[in-house]
């Protein structure tokens, strides 16, 4: 089958929500992916920071297929191995205490944002339902999470959303301006995403702490772009000298298959009892056999090794700069590059994957987001794509 082929059934049979580039991807290994064609692609994107470990990985595809031969699916009336491995995994990684698991980032924080309104309930009772979340944020693509994203872009069309979300600026006084007596919880994310890769300030995010225990509000960090090694270490707030009530996950946490959701401490491990929560797909054998396989690979030493692979390609792109580029933001493999004035981010992403090199776009820059396992090679071969195309 041709690109044109697809391209014409996509365009009749698929409701076109999605702004796709006109590249058709067939297979791959680690961070070299292949079209119909047969053409090479470095992938700087990992889907949107989801193959943590890259494409095809041989322990990854073992695990997977293993489950799959064994178990796909029982639903969660019953006990199944994978999901608690996970479970015990993420906690004792994490310094977490117990976790919930679904399908998505946007359910991941629906289950935190249920949590914080069922703790304040559960201790206030009615009345103390709002949440603070940040400007310039993204939390999902459900009604409820549109409502908690800092972005007045996202409220339109779907009205009317559920109340009980404010923004404020990502700064203490910001913050306290807009709380009151109705607050519950606040909901960040540490490094802003799809936003354009900007970490909170250090100092901000430990008053911020200090403000939630004062005020018995919770702390809930959306990890699911920044966790799962993404930053550097296996969940971002681990380096911000932090430990949140709850924080969400998704995107790279089974390495390509759809998985998300929570960790709460263990104030929280209780507040979410029998009935008030759950998912069919979640806890899936498969998907959860997959994130073991994603946990194991990606130990300490792999983990370790992202803060030097984000260094590297910061360096050398930087030293690329003009005339499109300008300097680097973000953490770990979670990189946004200033785009100079005058240049689309948009046009250069569409350009450099158009010679070689998947690459995404993030507020008014552009952002790259590699497989963990990302190796030298493979880098410098995208940085060579990047070179000829910005030239
Ligand atoms: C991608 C993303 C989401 C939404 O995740 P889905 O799996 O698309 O629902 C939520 N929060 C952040 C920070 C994200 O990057």
């Amino acid at each position: 089958m041709t690109f044109e082929t697809l391209y014409a059934l996509d365009s009749r049979y698929v409701i076109q929500t999605y702004g796709r580039n006109p590249i058709a991807i067939d297979h791959g290994r680690g961070a070299t992916l292949y079209d119909l064609e047969g053409r090479e692609y470095i992938d700087f994107a990992a889907g949107i920071g989801v193959l943590s470990v890259g494409t095809a990985h041989p322990k990854w595809v073992a695990a997977v297929t293993e489950q799959a031969g064994r178990l796909a699916h029982v639903s969660n009336l019953y006990y199944t191995r994978p999901y608690i491995e996970l479970a015990e995994k993420l906690c004792a990684r994490s310094g977490m205490a117990a976790a919930f698991f679904g399908n998505s980032g946007a359910e991941g924080n629906e289950g935190i944002l249920k949590l914080a309104r069922k703790y304040s309930f559960d201790r206030y009772g009615e009345g103390r339902g709002t949440v603070i979340t940040l400007n310039n944020s993204f939390h999902g693509r459900t009604i409820t999470t549109l409502a908690a994203t800092g972005q007045e872009a996202f409220h339109q069309y779907f009205f009317p959303f559920p109340e009980g979300f404010r923004s404020a600026d990502p700064n203490l006084d910001a913050v306290q301006a807009v709380a009151g007596h109705d607050v519950c919880a606040v909901l960040v994310e540490l490094v802003q995403g799809e936003g354009g890769v900007y970490p909170l300030d250090r100092e901000f995010v430990r008053e911020l702490a200090q403000l939630c225990e004062d005020r018995d509000w919770l702390l809930l960090v959306d990890e699911v772009q920044s966790g799962v090694g993404r930053t550097g270490s296996l969940f971002c707030f681990q380096q911000y000298g932090i430990q949140p009530d709850a924080c969400s996950f998704a995107k790279g946490i089974a390495g390509g298959l759809p998985m998300g959701g929570f960790l709460v401490n263990e104030k929280c491990r209780n507040v979410l009892g029998p009935g008030t929560h759950g998912s069919t797909f979640g806890g899936n054998p498969v998907c959860a056999a997959a994130a073991c396989a994603v946990l194991d690979i990606l130990d300490d030493e792999a983990i370790a090794q992202v803060a030097e692979k984000g260094e590297y390609l910061r360096g050398r792109i930087e030293a690329m700069g003009p005339p499109c580029l300008g300097p680097t933001r973000g953490m770990g493999l979670m990189i946004g590059i200033e785009v100079a004035q005058g240049c689309s981010n948009k046009e250069l992403c569409a350009r450099l994957n158009q010679a070689g090199l998947l690459c995404l776009t993030a507020g008014a820059d552009l952002r790259l987001l590699p497989p963990l396992t990302i190796t030298r090679e493979e880098m410098d071969q995208g940085l060579a794509v990047m070179k000829t195309a910005l030239s």
